[in-house]
């Protein structure tokens, strides 16, 4: 079962919301605050493969929400529910660990186009890490990305990532010193519907930056090639 765990205070945007995951398949376990939010992600010991997250809340935000989980959990897929003219809210999201983010208003396709391409991602890199078994890791200089684990290690020291910056990790450690295109990073790792939105490959890599770098503002693995993208160096 695709289960889906729900924060919003809204009624109406969470029947919508409700209703459209059903017909498609997904169980739902709704709250309508933060906190609410939380203690149903402890009652079901974490078991989601996607939380979608209202930013604006009565009590604690949906920002603090994404924080909680994703401390807890590297796995959970996180969408967050911004409002059109809150560009810091998107940005800041995706910065707390979120994978992507919907901005309201929206309609029920390009709502379950988004829940979808992030349910398959979360679910087919599980199911990836079974299948291979022969090549199962990737070496660069100091760093071992396990694709069965999908864990990366720096010196033998784990390096926790989500699993989009897993997926962007993959990507360069199979393209070793080659310039990367921003718009190919993002269609390889979010698919053909994130087509130029090329500003959440940009803050994963400062995210991913922030984790592998000695000095994140001066990088010597994942080298911006101006104009183009970026490239990873041994
Ligand atoms: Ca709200």
């Amino acid at each position: 079962m695709k289960r889906i765990l729900l924060v919003e205070d809204e009624a109406s945007i969470r029947e919508f919301v409700v209703i459209n995951l059903i017909r498609s398949g997904y169980e739902v376990f709704e709250a309508q605050s933060g906190e609410d939010a939380l203690r149903i992600y402890k009652e079901q010991k974490g078991q989601f493969d996607i939380a979608l997250l209202d930013v604006m809340l009565p009590g604690i935000d949906g920002f603090t929400v994404c924080r909680e989980l994703r401390k807890d959990n590297d796995k959970i897929g996180i969408i967050m529910l911004t409002a059109k003219s809150q560009e810091y809210d998107k940005v800041n999201g995706l910065l707390l660990g979120a994978d992507d983010y919907i901005t309201k208003p929206f309609g029920p396709s390009e709502f379950l186009a988004r829940v979808d391409a992030l349910y398959r991602r979360v679910s087919s890199s599980s199911a990836n890490n079974e299948k291979n078994i022969n090549k199962d890791e990737l070496r660069s200089g100091d760093y071992v990305l396990n694709l069965r684990n999908r864990t990366l290690t720096f010196k033998g020291k784990l390096v926790e990532l989500t699993y989009v910056e897993f997926l962007i990790m993959e990507y360069f450690f199979n393209n070793p010193g080659v310039a990367l295109n921003r718009n190919d990073i993002l269609v390889k790792v979010w698919g053909d519907a994130y087509f130029n939105e090329e500003k959440i490959v940009d803050v994963n890599v400062r995210r991913l930056r922030m984790k592998i770098e000695e000095n994140p503002s001066s990088p010597k693995h994942i080298i911006t090639v101006w104009g183009l993208g970026y490239k990873w160096e041994e």
